[in-house]
């Protein structure tokens, strides 16, 4: 009997590990938008300049650093009259001690697709419980202590997946910031898109909290999906905490929030 070589196996194998891949997406992307339940969230952090300082800092993060993100999402919810109380739940879960795979600087279509998959099988491979993934958002939070003005790497949110990579300051200070970073990748994984213009802004009408408002500048709140309060068209700033960031009409459509 001939048997069946390994090199014709395995793009079969791959294939079913696609398709398999294919449909757990099928069923996260239509669990995690349906709101009738809180989405969980998990925070993984990871010591990812392997310093004593990121490891006190991480030692400081309970369940308790991510509750601004839960209350925040209930002010949304209601401020968009959608019938629930509770969006998400954020929990911090056990340490990773691996970083992810770093996004590709060349942002070509199968190089972020073959980035896209080995993060993937990154996180199947790090994920430290066997919790189900149906209904959960995991976020693969690396720390470093970082240097002033020179911003950390991207972070990203993957609707494939359900999985968040969030770069962030190991800083009690930056904690605030950090819960932005966090609720923009979440808003990601469940449908939201980025709203920045080309420079880096908030795009008019849509990265605008309240694009109505008049007179339009200053504005008093950032879009959460750029994460900036515009002063004019041409300028903006940071935003320090979730106080002053918000969830416009565009972004709550797109992440299935009707009333
Ligand atoms: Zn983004």
């Amino acid at each position: 009997m001939k048997i069946l070589s390994f090199n014709f196996l395995r793009p079969l194998l791959l294939l079913g590990v696609l398709f398999a891949v294919g449909g757990i997406t099928a069923h996260q992307i239509v669990y995690s938008r349906s709101w009738y339940a809180p989405l969980e969230v998990v925070v993984y952090p990871i010591n990812a300049d392997s310093s004593i300082e990121t490891h006190n800092y991480i030692n400081t993060l309970s369940t308790d650093t991510f509750a601004e993100i839960d209350d925040w999402f209930k002010t949304e919810a209601k401020r968009h009259k959608v019938p629930i109380y509770q969006p998400v739940k954020v929990r911090l879960g056990d340490r990773v001690d691996s970083v992810p795979p770093p996004l590709p600087v060349d942002k070509g279509v199968l190089r972020t697709v073959m980035w896209g998959l080995h993060l993937r099988y990154w996180v199947w491979r790090n994920t430290p419980d066997n919790d189900s993934n149906l209904r959960r958002v995991r976020v693969f939070a690396a720390y470093y202590q970082g240097e002033d003005d020179t911003p950390l790497a991207h972070s990203v949110g993957l609707q494939q997946g359900l999985i968040g990579v969030v770069n962030a300051f190991a800083d009690t200070r930056q904690t605030p910031q950090n819960n932005i970073i966090i609720a923009h990748e979440i808003l990601h994984t469940v449908g939201a898109s980025d709203k920045y213009n080309s420079f880096g802004g908030p795009e008019f009408p849509y990265g605008y909290a309240n694009p109505n408002r008049e007179p339009l500048y200053p504005q008093r709140y950032a879009e959460i999906m750029v994460g900036r309060i515009p002063t004019s068209p041409y300028s903006s700033y940071m935003a320090t905490s979730l106080k002053s960031v918000r969830i416009n009409p565009l972004t709550a459509s797109e992440i299935a929030w009707y009333d």
